[in-house]
């Protein structure tokens, strides 16, 4: 399962929890405060201007392995 990051619009604590593709928080409650209903954060994953040592680079068919692309 994914992992994701939630913010109580309340007290404005931070909270990941594991939770099924989709999640959107509205379910989920402050573990500090007790809110009913979380805003998911932004992932990892979409965020501009990060470029990982793992992709973005390499040529298409690499893998990862980078031993002709590189
Ligand atoms: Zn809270």
């Amino acid at each position: 399962m994914p992992m994701y990051e939630f913010r109580c619009p309340s007290c404005g604590s931070l909270t990941t929890e594991l939770c099924k593709l989709g999640e959107n928080g509205e379910s989920l409650s402050c573990p500090g405060c007790g809110h009913k209903g979380l805003a998911k954060k932004i992932s990892k994953f979409s965020s501009p201007g990060v470029k990982g040592s793992s992709g973005g680079t390499c040529s298409p068919g690499c893998h990862g392995n980078c031993s002709g692309c590189h």
